[in-house]
This record gives structure tokens, C-alpha cells and sequence, in this order.
């Protein structure tokens, strides 16, 4: 059993998540890849944050009807910050004993998981999947690699290294952070706000099911 965790605000969830998560699905050939929003983000807190339960609502709009894909509220039910070490091990001891895991971020987020709590008990429990982000340049391959390579090495502790592949950087004897270069999708969820107190459509952004949910309730005004 092969899993993706996909966590993040999803406020709201849009394109650029979807397509992250379609290509990690299919590039790991994962079994499940559960999206797990939040219920108050630990670092940076939104100026607007929709209620958990609209945002979990535009989640299951949005997701296609596959059942590889889960909604998970581990985070939602817990109170508190939602730390990913306590969500890790959740699904380690709770949800999937035995899988492999792999943690999905956008470059931007991985770049401050020296930040995150408990990081290295973290960075042994799962493998980062890291998705490149617009602001990566022009050859968002190259570029992404060199970003996080000189982070590997300031940020944590030269423990891990290139391994083989040249797109994976491999701990002694442990597991890998992979960097999935993509296409950069140039969506998130500030602009899909920003947009709709702006008045203007977000129709390119979001998933008509969602476009329709937010529009219906208000949201984001
Ligand atoms: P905000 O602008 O409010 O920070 P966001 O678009 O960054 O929203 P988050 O919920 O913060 O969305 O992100 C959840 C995860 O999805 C993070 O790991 C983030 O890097 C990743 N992500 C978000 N948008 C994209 C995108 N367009 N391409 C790749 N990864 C993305
Ligand atoms: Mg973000």
C-alpha cells in the first residue's frame, strides 16, 4: 500500500492542488491520496479563514470520483494547530499501519519544514513528494532542484544527499525527498480570494463545482 498525504488550508482548494495531487498520484502510482485540510494552520493565519465545514464541503466538490482519492478530517477533529507529525502518526498507528508514505507539498511549503514541528522524527516517518510552484524560474526543473538542494544542505543538516536519480536526495541508509519537477501552475488560494473580493471571476482557477459553492454561499466576499 502506497499513500499520499495532502495537507494544507484548502482556503479554498483549487486547480493547482488538483493537479499536483493527479500528477503525484499517478507518477508514485499511490493506492490512496488523502487530502487533509487543516483546521487552524500553524505558521501564517489567513486574513479570511472559511468555516472547516465549507471548506471540507468544497474539497468533496472538487475531488473527481475516484476512489483512490479520501477526504480526511483527522485534522478538522483535533483541536488546536494541526501539526502534520501528529497527523503522520495518526495514520501510521490508526489508518494504514504498514503503508508507505508519502507527504505531498508545494515547493513553497517544503522550503520551511525546518520549521514544522518535530521535522526530523517527521523526515523518517514519511517521504516528501515536493511539487515545483511558479516563482521557480524559467527551467522550473533546473531550478528547483538547485533551490532545494541548497536547502537540503543549510536548512537540514547535510543528513541528506543526492541519491541516483538526481531528482531525489537520499538520508544514509533511509528514505528520499523527491522533487517531482512539473509545469508550474500559476494558482493559489490568496489569488482566488483576492479575486472575489475584487469582484472578478474565478472560473480558471477553481472547479465549476466549487466556482458554484462559493458563489451560492457568499463566501470569500
Ligand atoms: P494560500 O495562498 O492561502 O497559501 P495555497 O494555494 O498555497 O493557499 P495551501 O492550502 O496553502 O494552498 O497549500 C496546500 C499545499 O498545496 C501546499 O503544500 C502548497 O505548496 C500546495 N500547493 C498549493 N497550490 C499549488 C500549486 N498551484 N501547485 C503546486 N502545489 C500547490
Ligand atoms: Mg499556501
Amino acid at each position: 500500500m502506497r499513500a499520499g498525504l495532502f495537507g494544507g488550508t484548502f482556503n479554498p482548494i483549487h486547480r493547482g492542488h488538483l493537479m499536483a495531487a493527479e500528477r503525484v498520484l499517478d507518477h508514485f502510482s499511490l493506492d490512496r491520496l488523502y487530502i487533509i485540510p487543516c483546521r487552524v494552520p500553524p505558521h501564517k493565519f489567513p486574513a479570511y479563514l472559511a468555516p472547516a465545514g465549507e471548506r471540507m464541503r468544497m474539497i468533496q466538490l472538487a475531488l473527481p470520483a475516484d476512489p483512490r482519492y479520501q477526504l480526511s478530517d483527522v485534522e478538522i477533529q483535533r483541536s488546536g494547530p494541526s501539526y502534520t507529525i501528529d497527523t503522520v502518526v495518526h495514520f501510521r498507528t490508526r489508518i494504514i499501519p504498514g503503508a508507505e508514505l508519502f507527504l505531498i507539498t508545494g515547493m513553497d511549503a517544503f522550503l520551511e519544514i525546518h520549521t514544522w514541528k518535530n521535522q526530523r522524527r517527521l523526515l523518517e516517518l514519511i517521504q516528501p513528494v515536493v511539487v515545483s510552484r511558479p516563482g521557480s524560474g524559467p527551467t522550473p526543473a533546473r531550478d528547483d532542484a538547485g533551490r532545494l538542494d541548497g536547502y537540503i544542505r543549510s536548512r537540514l543538516s547535510g543528513v541528506y544527499h543526492y541519491c541516483e536519480l538526481g531528482t531525489c536526495w537520499r538520508e544514509a541508509g533511509g528514505s528520499c525527498i523527491h522533487l517531482l519537477p512539473t509545469a508550474p501552475v500559476d494558482i493559489s488560494s490568496s489569488r482566488v480570494r483576492q479575486r472575489i473580493r475584487a469582484g472578478k471571476t474565478i472560473g480558471d482557477l477553481v472547479p465549476d463545482t466549487v466556482n458554484a459553492y462559493i458563489e451560492r454561499k457568499g463566501l470569500y466576499r
